[in-house]
């Protein structure tokens, strides 16, 4: 009997020894589709998905979700949870008592979150300890749960929302800290005409100046160090509630965030994050093209997953239009650039409640499966080293100090002319079909980030007005020493908004096509392949997508060889290599969405 037990003991212990789960960050260097919310595994199986992102444990732990997570870990599932850090609402917090956590308004009145309606919830404080205390207990609860990874969303803090909030007792107190740490006595005085700073109060000192803001502040240096303030108070919270996870998680967790349109003041936080699921703008094709966003994100850090997501307005949208027509184009286009967008399942919208979304927003499988398909079946076609000619110059220091100059100002599109520039000049580049990529250059604070190797650029391109902290650019520097030529446009942004420019100077040497201005071609390298990734942007809400007329594609600098091309839910086929001097090229045939064309050059 004794022997018995014993066995018995032994059969569990084995059991337990066979399921116990593994946490390893490995998963985020594979190639995984990412789905929203919290699908059932039937769905995720038809997409082809296996993380899950902003999904389970916005409420908290709870057993019904942690019964989902260890079924999909079970079925080699990520998951990805969900965690509100400036949402103080009865549903995330559990609990009634909630104004206290409010940051408030120069008027002293509390704030709340208006992008979620009905009832809205009241903006917490990041600067508030009584919600940092929370934040950590609910970061305990998550681990707890089980999750692969936590994702921060609303990772701006405060600092995002300075048009309203900013200016509780707590944050005074901070800024008061900040200044008296940041300048001497007599700094303070001359710069500011602060006297005593244990006594400063900048709501007071706002208000008492008939100011509605802080852009109402007569002195614009003090309103950017309160900027600042705000947001380096925020990023070491972030790294903070990082380090104390990790600490009480004992093992391998990753951390992502949203984001939103990868602006300065979010950029500031990819240092600390493994990965991004970051809210977008997308507007329809044609001229909604975000091939500028991938390859902005890839310069700053090539390594970590981005992921992309219409923003909940946008995303109702697209629900809208025809079935989710567009989000095939999505789905690849992110493939080529070598990044993701996330599949929605049972999205929350904005303003939802039409009948054909019912307030939320699910991808219909049957829309998608061939795409998702191809990108997890053909890993090494979406993972090459992206052909750049000529370098787009992103400068994190001037795009901050715009931010921190007037981008406060507005609730949703604080980008201003550098952040804008950069990417209407990548809009620009991909309607002419120039190879480019971008050169990102961190503050070094901020953003560690030093800027990349600038060999094999032909030119480079600077798409915004000069800023202050222009002789501070070492890439310029050497740029000039590799005699690179380096453009400035300084009305480039304007590109973005819709205002047609000419710069003839601007030609491709390597690559020339017949395709016309809606196509996105984008060539990539990876073992001793060239891939070609070709997009169809030429739609219109009343025909849907035009197929493209057959075209040619010519690369030159490399071997001809072996080419294979290819369309999801097709079979790959033979097409005919040409060479002509240095170069090759090939016909392609016309195509819906999304194709193929890879040369492998040593058959
Ligand atoms: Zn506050």
């Amino acid at each position: 009997m004794r022997r018995a037990f014993y066995l018995l003991f032994l059969f569990f212990l084995f059991q337990c020894e066979k399921e116990a789960y593994n946490f390893s960050n490995e998963w985020l260097k594979e190639k995984r589709i990412y789905v929203y919310g919290t699908p059932p595994l039937d769905y995720l199986k038809e997409v082809n998905g296996s993380v899950i992102a902003w999904s389970v444990y916005h409420g908290g732990l709870n057993d019904e979700e942690l019964d989902y997570v260890r079924k999909l870990h079970s079925e080699g599932i990520k998951v990805a949870s969900n965690f509100p850090t400036m949402q103080a609402s009865p549903s995330v917090v559990g609990s009634n008592d909630l104004e206290k956590y409010a940051c408030k308004d120069i008027n002293g009145n509390p704030v709340k979150a208006l992008w979620i309606q009905p009832n809205s919830p009241y903006l917490p404080c990041h600067n508030n300890p009584e919600w940092q205390e929370f934040l950590k207990r609910r970061l305990r609860e998550h681990i707890d749960g089980e999750v692969d990874a936590i994702h921060f969303d609303e990772i701006e803090g405060i600092g995002g929302h300075l048009y309203i909030a900013g200016f509780c007792e707590h944050c005074m107190r901070g800024f008061r800290r900040y200044l008296s740490q940041k300048f001497t006595p007599s700094e303070l005085k001359s710069l500011f005409g602060i006297e005593e700073v244990e006594n400063f109060d900048y709501r007071e000192y706002l208000l008492s100046r008939g100011a509605r803001g802080i852009f109402d502040d007569p002195n614009k240096k003090l309103a950017k160090e309160f900027v600042i303030f705000q947001l380096k108070s925020r990023k070491e919270q972030i790294e903070e509630l990082i380090r104390y996870a990790r600490e009480y998680a004992g093992r391998d967790i990753a951390f992502g965030g949203n984001l939103f349109f990868l602006t300065p003041n979010k950029q500031i936080f990819i240092d600390d994050l493994d990965f991004s699921v970051s809210e977008n703008f997308i507007e329809l094709p044609p001229d909604g093209k975000y091939m500028g966003t991938y390859l902005l994100t890839r310069a700053i850090s090539e390594e970590k997953p981005f992921i992309m997501f219409p923003n909940i307005i946008d995303l109702k949208f697209m629900s809208l239009i025809n079935n989710y027509e567009t989000l095939p184009l999505r789905i690849m286009e992110s493939g080529a650039g070598g990044e993701g967008f996330l599949i929605p399942y049972r999205a929350y919208i904005f303003g939802g409640g039409l009948s054909t979304v019912k307030g939320t927003a699910t991808a219909p499988p049957e829309k998608i499966r061939n795409y998702t398909k191809m990108l997890v079946e053909n890993p090494d076609l979406f993972n090459g080293k992206i052909t750049g000619e000529i370098g787009i110059l992103y400068d994190f220091s001037c795009a901050l100090e715009e931010y921190a100059e007037e981008g406060y100002a507005y609730p949703y599109i604080p980008s201003g002319k550098v952040h804008t520039g950069s990417l209407g000049m990548a809009l620009y580049l991909q309607k002419k079909h120039i190879p480019f990529r971008f050169i990102y250059e961190g503050d070094g604070d901020f953003v560690k980030k030093e800027s990349e190797d600038i060999n094999g650029l032909r030119m480079i391109l600077v798409p915004y007005p000069p800023c202050e902290a222009f002789d501070r650019f070492k890439i310029l520097k050497r740029a000039e020493e590799m005699k690179i030529p380096v453009h400035f446009i300084p009305e480039g942004y304007r590109i973005w908004n819709g205002e047609k420019m000419d710069f003839d100077f601007l030609k491709s040497e390597i690559l020339s096509t017949d395709a016309g201005e809606d196509v996105g071609i984008v060539a990539a390298e990876s073992d001793n392949k060239t891939v070609v990734h070709l997009i169809n942007y030429d739609y219109s809400l009343k025909e849907g997508f035009r197929r493209t007329k057959p075209f040619y594609v010519r690369i030159c600098g490399k071997e001809k060889g072996r080419g294979i091309t290819m369309v999801p839910g097709g079979d790959p086929e033979e097409i005919e290599i040409k060479k002509e001097n240095n170069c090759f090229s090939f016909l392609s045939p016309g195509f819906e969405i999304y194709r193929v064309v890879v040369i492998e050059h040593n058959q």
